[in-house]
């Protein structure tokens, strides 16, 4: 009898579940739904195969994360931090500023997250464009250094005249926060774009990967595809802000080295792994650094696969994307291999 009670049991529970499922179906609650939202000063795109509600959680992270990360907002932690020189922040702002932090140890300083001062002074931060003089660079590049950053609990110091901005890295940390929520409110399959930062959920509802575009950084258009089921693919290009002057073009990502746009012989690099945090400092920073750097980093790194698109026209891979990146337009990669 308890037997046969338990298969009894064992078999409503099926039915509650299939039931559930197709309930789910039924109620439309797995329907695509999608949702642009403007903030930290992008245009992000979220597609959802879940709840209304969820969604609408997502938006949340977004705008909460803004207001909390903006170096530009009055009201925000960072910007409280950056006019005081020492603040107590948010746990989660000081893990980020901690996380941050490693990775400018990781990359030598070519991520320096100090480097707000130079990044204003070129006007990036409020659309007001100008080329700083040499004079002007030199001053305010000793105030940049990221080891003048110090998180103690929630206490974050910097080190007199020092600002810090957490641009390189904010949105991937938002991507994953998105992710985090979505994976536990039982989403299985998403994906968002949050300004050139792609981040996905599972597979398609069809089952098939997901194909995220890279764009091309001189021309429109896409220099190729890589599938994914799972994680971030995040790209960093002079192409995405920059203004001339004089013929000459300057773009946002800054070298730390001389306080100048880099100038690396990289057009654009998109990195590939698990965590949109990781992946955003990333491509930050091999932007910065170079192929031949970029290259050295993922061989001692790893953890991380790159699309390094050169400004002579190459497009390199690193090895783990032999299979899944796909050129375009019949361009072939060349691919960095581990010696
Ligand atoms: P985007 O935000 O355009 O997607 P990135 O992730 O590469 O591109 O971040 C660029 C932003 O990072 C800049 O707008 C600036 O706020 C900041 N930044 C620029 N250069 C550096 C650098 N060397 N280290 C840390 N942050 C930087
Ligand atoms: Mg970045």
């Amino acid at each position: 009898m308890k037997h046969r009670a338990k298969v009894l049991l064992a078999a409503a529970l099926c039915l509650f579940l299939l039931g559930g499922c197709s309930g789910k179906q039924a109620a439309g609650l797995d329907e695509k739904r999608t949702s642009t939202v403007f903030a930290m000063d992008t245009v992000m795109e979220l597609t959802v195969y879940g709840p209304e509600d969820v969604l609408r959680e997502c938006e949340n992270i977004i705008t909460s994360l803004e207001k909390k990360l903006s170096a530009t907002d009055p009201g925000s932690e960072i910007y409280a931090l950056n006019e005081k020189g020492t603040a107590q922040v948010s746990d989660e702002t000081a893990l980020l500023i901690s996380d941050a932090l490693c990775w400018c140890e990781k990359t030598s300083g070519a991520l320096d997250i100090s480097i707000y001062p130079v990044l204003k002074a070129w006007g990036f931060t409020a659309d007001a464009y100008r080329v700083p003089g040499e004079e002007e660079l030199a001053g305010l590049l000793s105030l940049v250094d990221y080891t003048g950053v110090a998180v103690e609990g929630s206490s974050v110091i910097l080190r007199d005249g020092m600002q810090i901005d957490l641009g390189a890295v904010a949105k991937g940390y938002t991507g994953d926060r998105i992710m985090e929520t979505l994976a536990s409110a039982g989403i299985r399959s998403a994906l968002v774009n949050l300004g050139g930062n792609v981040q996905v959920l599972g597979k398609k509802p069809d089952g098939s990967p997901w194909r995220v575009a890279i764009a091309d950084p001189v021309k429109s258009g896409y220099i190729g595809y890589v599938e994914t089921d799972g994680g971030a693919v995040i790209t960093s290009g002079g192409y995405q802000r920059f203004f001339e002057e004089d013929g000459v073009t300057y773009h946002h990502i800054i070298d730390p080295s001389n306080g100048c746009p880099a100038r690396s012989g990289l057009l654009s690099v998109t990195v590939i792994g698990n965590s949109g945090e990781m992946c955003d400092a990333l491509s930050t920073a091999l932007f910065v650094m170079g192929a031949e750097k970029a290259a050295d980093l993922w061989r001692r790194e790893g953890g991380f696969e790159a699309v390094l698109v050169a400004d002579d026209g190459r497009v390199l891979v690193t090895e783990g994307l032999k299979d899944s990146y796909h050129a375009l337009s019949g361009g072939k990669a060349a691919v960095i291999g581990r010696d």
